[in-house]
């Protein structure tokens, strides 16, 4: 009898070592920085500097999916930013900010959009080209997929799915451009049905993808139980510094 109480208490400590010992990784989802322009989805230079001197003041470590996602550990306060659209002037304002705090990004290029402009939105602005895209500084930022033709991914079918990733990932080989096995859903849309997106799930393995990225602005635990639902904080121009430091502490409440 002592033995197996001695027994439930050992798993019990071991459990408690084992829970301490998993982390928790905050991913946060910028489109836009703009100096003229303060939206939902455009922050100015200033709040991002701002947001950036809020994480390394509360002693969060940047990370890439390259450099960790494999890994088993993450550092203790691990934070993953994320740039959607791979907008020119976004890039350009983003990156002295990100060089100055040692930070890291990862950029989720719509390809079919490369060297043109983001047609899918109100008021279409630049993105990067192929040229562009390889001159960026690799130290702060890598490449991810988001699509080739930002169609949301819960309301086209398989097999446009299927294409539309062929032609994102080729879009990358073409251009002989490196990429992160992770991918981005425009809009974060999925199917609504746990069928369909466990069939659109399939599709991104077989294309080589790892995780996706959603929205949901929830913490996720590390390691990853659910490597395609990823959840997203939404970061707002819109939102004070106050509001922004509530969504990186309690992302669930927002
Ligand atoms: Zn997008």
């Amino acid at each position: 009898m002592v033995l197996i109480g001695g027994g439930i208490l050992f798993g019990i400590f071991f459990t408690f070592l084992f829970c301490k010992k998993q982390g928790k990784l905050r991913v946060l989802m910028y489109h836009k920085v703009e100096t003229r322009q303060q939206d939902f989805l455009t922050v100015t230079p200033g709040q991002l500097e701002e947001h950036l001197n809020y994480l390394q003041k509360e002693g969060f470590t940047f990370v890439s999916i390259a450099q960790y996602f494999s890994h088993r550990v993450l550092p203790k306060k691990a934070v993953l930013l994320t740039f959607d659209d791979a907008y020119l002037s976004t890039l350009g304002n983003a990156y002295p900010l990100l060089k100055q705090y040692d930070a890291r990004a990862t950029v989720f290029v719509p390809t079919a959009y490369a060297g043109k402009t983001s047609l899918w939105d109100i008021k279409s602005e630049p993105i990067l080209s192929a040229e562009q895209l390889r001159n960026l500084d690799s130290t702060v930022f890598e490449l991810g997929l988001h699509s080739h033709t930002h169609r949301h991914y819960g309301t086209v079918s398989n097999e446009f799915i299927q294409e539309d990733l062929q032609k994102n990932i080729q879009f990358f080989e073409d251009n002989h451009l490196l990429y992160s096995s992770a991918f981005a859903y425009p809009y974060g849309g999925r199917p609504k049905k746990r069928a369909d997106r466990i069939k659109m799930q399939r599709i991104l393995s077989r294309y080589g993808i790892k995780y996706a990225f959603r929205i949901g602005n929830g913490i996720n635990r590390w390691p990853l139980s659910r490597p395609f639902e990823i959840q997203r904080i939404d970061i707002r121009g819109t939102d004070s510094l106050e509001e922004f430091t509530h969504k990186i502490k309690y992302p669930n409440k927002v």
